[in-house]
């Protein structure tokens, strides 16, 4: 099993402003103080985590950025990744600071192949220029890179797009994640969500784009009904253990919490052969356009991943 990892919400202060947000209905919580996210940071090394996600919210944004990612390295963390919006990644003397204080993955987010697309989604004029000259920075300090594209209306039909220019960046890791329809999207849904059939050929396009090369793609929240020939880059096979530390909440167990209460199957789910390895949607999908999308596939079933890769 792999090993644990710290999820550690540092508040909700974003510079972009998401479509999809699914904090945005948290923005008003404030954010962590220095001392709140040292506390977190020490409390997780001492349940034995040595890896943690610095996420929110925006922490390129924090005056004690560099501060608090140095104090992780210097208490045990091996693995320090950022999940970003990218955009303060623009500037070179940032990454290279940022890179020096201990971070070394990255996770930028990537929401169309344009501008006019990612910079519509984010609600931010420029923000797509600067996140591409943040991938190209990563890569310049030879630093890991992990892109995150989350897949709406706007922007489903470009995924292959998406990919593609990802690629040539030199991105080796990349996530597809279906919106997961709370804050922003849940308020924007018929605007934001795309019926998840109609999405399939070109999530298929985009991974066939990455079958001969050296790269992990990962496909979340879009359950194996879809994926047919494509099943290994279902996200479950690959989400860690996970402990979430959010302003005035803390969940050690964020897998169970995920499967039970974030996602949910359907009574058919019981007679397909994913159903012991698969988590299903988001709740709020079903709720609003039901089950009919979500065909069981039969067979017999899967008990783990190591069966799905044996028989794929
Ligand atoms: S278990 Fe349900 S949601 Fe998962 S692949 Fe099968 S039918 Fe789809």
């Amino acid at each position: 099993m792999d090993e644990k990892r710290l999820d550690l919400k540092i508040g909700y202060s974003c510079n972009n402003n998401c479509k999809f947000c699914v904090v945005s209905h948290k923005r008003n919580n404030g954010d962590k103080t220095t001392a709140e996210i040292k506390a977190d940071l020490t409390e997780g090394r001492k349940e034995g985590i040595s890896t943690v996600i610095f996420t929110g919210g925006e922490v390129t944004i924090r005056s004690d950025v560099f501060d608090i990612i140095s104090f992780a390295k210097q208490i045990g963390y091996k693995m320090i990744q950022i999940q970003t919006n990218g955009r303060m990644l623009a500037y070179m003397p940032f990454c290279k600071k940022i890179v020096e204080a201990g971070a070394n993955q990255f996770s930028p987010a990537v929401h169309g192949h344009i501008p006019e697309l990612h910079d519509y989604l984010t609600q931010s004029p420029g923000a797509f220029k600067q996140v591409i000259k943040g991938i190209q920075n990563l890569v310049a300090l030879d630093q890991e890179i992990s892109t995150n594209t989350v897949i709406t209306k706007p922007n489903y039909r470009f995924l292959p797009q998406i990919t593609e220019l990802l690629l040539s960046y030199g991105v080796r890791q990349m996530q597809h994640a279906f919106v997961h329809a709370i804050g922003n999207a849940y308020k924007n849904f018929d605007n934001i969500v795309p019926c998840k059939s109609l999405v399939k050929p070109y999530v298929h396009k985009a991974l066939d784009r990455v079958q001969n090369e050296n790269v992990l793609a990962m496909v979340e929240a879009y359950p194996f009904c879809f994926m047919k020939g494509y099943e290994l880059h279902c996200s479950e096979r690959f989400i860690p253990p996970t402990e979430i530390r959010e302003i005035g909440s803390i969940d050690p167990d964020f897998d169970y919490t995920r499967k039970t209460h974030g996602k949910i199957k359907s009574p058919g789910c019981m007679n397909c052969k994913y159903d012991l390895i698969c988590e299903g949607p988001w709740k709020e999908y079903p709720e609003k356009r039901g089950w009919d999308e979500f065909i069981p596939v039969p067979g017999n079933k899967l008990k783990t991943f190591d069966e799905l890769v044996m028989r794929s």
